[in-house]
């Protein structure tokens, strides 16, 4: 989602948004009706026995109970709360930044115009719109900026259930795609159909769906000050021999991509800033 958004009564300020502890407790399976997708957890971290609670609580007619939501359901699924959110999911985005880097040293291709299409994003009638590779090795470019959902609230700010309300059926009704660029974007056939789906991470910032057993991962209680382990000398090196690594890649990729531009005739400044 977009947390850095300013708020609906705006003052200009931006502010930072994060999922609420209640928000935070949602075991969210890709599975099945929102009856039966959702646990909830006793708190916001991980405990290997923790006894998950039930999100929706059927009729009782023991307790001559009607049927209800658990009670985070109506807290705020962000702090501080808001009255709108965009939703996004973070595999789409990173597919298409994927597809863009598998296709940025197409040599071949770009001496071949049936190939490799450039031109602005469809829709953008801009002058001077920033140019974008639309075509190349017979695909199409696999746009990500529209897959997105708005999630207005019916009072003063968006509840747990308002979210998942609007959110739960748009995920079930593309978990092929989303099982599709789960794959693709590590280069594997796409995941099963079978495939345990869970949302991992609600935020701030897109939406991370995978598999549910990593869902203990993204919910680890952090380290206390007593339990903080300073790193090793050497793995220290280590992570520095990376950075200088990671370093003269990116200068690489940028230079490769200067000489694109200038073989196409394009302003390399320009291309580089939008080539996604
Ligand atoms: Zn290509």
């Amino acid at each position: 989602m977009d947390t850095t958004s300013p708020p609906a009564d705006s003052d200009q300020e931006w502010i930072l948004r994060l999922v609420s502890t209640a928000g935070k407790r949602l075991f969210w399976r890709l599975d099945g009706s929102l009856e039966h997708a959702i646990t909830v957890a006793p708190s916001e971290y991980y405990e290997p026995d923790a006894v998950m609670e039930p999100y929706f609580i059927p009729a009782s007619d023991d307790l001559d109970a009607a049927p209800r939501w658990h009670a985070v359901s109506q807290e705020s699924l962000l702090t501080p709360p808001v009255s709108s959110i965009t939703v996004r999911i973070q595999c789409i985005d990173n597919w298409e930044r994927v597809w863009a880097d598998q296709h940025r040293e197409c040599w071949d291709a770009i001496h071949d115009s049936d190939r490799r299409r450039l031109g602005p994003r469809p829709g953008d009638e801009t002058l001077d719109a920033p140019m974008y590779v639309l075509e190349c090795c017979l695909q199409e470019r696999p746009w990500s900026r529209d897959t997105k959902l708005e999630v207005a609230s019916a009072g003063a700010f968006v509840t747990i259930h308002e979210y998942v309300s609007a959110v739960h059926p748009w995920l079930m009704g593309m978990r092929n795609t989303l099982l599709d660029v789960l794959g693709k974007t590590v280069c594997q056939p796409p995941w099963p159909a079978e495939t345990k789906l869970a949302v991992l991470y609600l935020g701030p910032g897109p939406l991370r769906i995978g598999h549910e057993d990593r869902w203990a991962y993204w919910h680890k209680r952090p380290p206390g000050p007593g339990n903080l382990v300073a790193y090793p000398s050497g793995e220290e090196r280590a992570r520095k021999v990376i950075e200088r690594a990671k370093a003269r890649t990116a200068a690489m990729v940028r230079a490769q991509e200067e000489a694109e531009a200038v073989i196409r005739g394009l302003d390399p400044a320009k291309w580089y800033q939008n080539r996604y």
